[in-house]
């Protein structure tokens, strides 16, 4: 006998959160995290032991819109409308066409990347450099926190009870002047899940570094970032010199720990890792 689960789909925010609110739900958007969390044997429906709620429709959780510098992104954007969306960076839209294939990308959300908090999320390495803060709605009001202290591990989130991640902000992003480099290593260009994602912010006054953001993906139980190392580069000439570029990398040496599984091993992610903050430190970042 096919077992019934209860499921709510409301036409609008304030109704979810208020449902959030009087009962723990398991909140869906695209579902394609969650379907494969709880899938059964093959032919049989996933078991998921809550209640669902529908989140994926919510209109107040597609605008994409600018204010002032800042970028807000709905957090039920799928990376297929984010990709058409002309006003999303181009290094986030690099990072979203390495994610899954076009039908995984067509339900996907943005915010379901991050309240995942798998350490191979392809979007949070990026997501990390831009010093992405989350606005988080609950009937009690919203708050907003920074990404890094959102993502506490595995698949552990700084979520309170009946709250929903409703934007994520990326501070600053549409003013002219940071290079931002994203690139993932995987089994093959997309539709794979990463062995190392990394992404590196720079941005110069003159020859000199006014401000650099380095984080690596897939090679710790969250995004590995160092802000102790990343000043180290304050104020540096372009190009670095070599001994500063050893420096640094020998420093995210001793912090880059990834572990061995089915998808690579722990020398080759951090091998890889250490060449792709090197290759990002010795560009010329005009
Ligand atoms: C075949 C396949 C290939 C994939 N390839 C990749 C890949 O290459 N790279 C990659 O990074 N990922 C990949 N994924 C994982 C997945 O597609 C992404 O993580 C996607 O962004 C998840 O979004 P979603 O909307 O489907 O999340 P869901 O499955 O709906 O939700 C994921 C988690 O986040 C919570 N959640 C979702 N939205 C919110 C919200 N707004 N507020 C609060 N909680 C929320 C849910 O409760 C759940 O715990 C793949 C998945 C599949 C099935």
């Amino acid at each position: 006998m096919v077992e019934k689960i209860t499921s709510y789909r409301f036409d609008r925010l304030d109704q979810t959160l208020c449902q959030l609110n009087k009962e723990d739900c398991a909140i869906i958007a695209g579902g394609t995290d969650v379907m494969v969390l709880h899938k059964s044997r093959r032919g049989v429906p996933p078991k998921i032991p809550k209640p669902i709620v529908f989140i994926d429709h919510l209109s107040e959780l597609k605008r994409v819109y600018q204010m002032d510098k800042d970028l807000h992104i709905g957090a039920c954007c799928t990376y297929s409308e984010l990709l058409e969306n002309p006003i999303i960076p181009i290094p986030l839209k690099k990072a979203i066409k390495t994610i899954a294939a076009p039908a995984i990308r067509n339900r996907g959300t943005l915010g379901g990347n991050i309240c995942n908090a798998s350490p191979a999320g392809d979007t949070l390495p990026l997501l990390y450099v831009y010093n992405a803060k989350l606005l988080l709605r609950s009937v009690n009001g919203d708050r907003v926190v920074a990404i890094r202290d959102f993502i506490q591990g595995v698949r552990r989130i700084q979520r309170e009870p009946g709250e929903i991640l409703t934007e994520i902000i990326l501070p600053s992003v549409l003013e002219e002047g940071a290079h931002v480099v994203f690139e993932k290593v995987g089994n093959r260009n997309a539709d794979a899940i990463a062995k190392v994602g990394f992404a590196g912010y720079i941005r110069l006054n003159g020859p000199r570094i006014d401000e650099v953001r380095l984080c690596f993906g897939a090679v710790g139980p969250t995004m590995v970032r160092s802000i102790d190392i990343e000043k180290k580069l304050q104020g540096k000439m372009i190009p670095l010199a070599d001994a500063d570029i050893s420096q640094v990398v020998a420093d995210f040496g001793k912090i880059i720990k990834p572990i061995d599984d089915h998808r690579s091993t722990a020398l080759y992610r951090k091998t890889v890792a250490l060449n792709l903050l090197r290759y990002f430190l010795s560009m010329k970042h005009m």
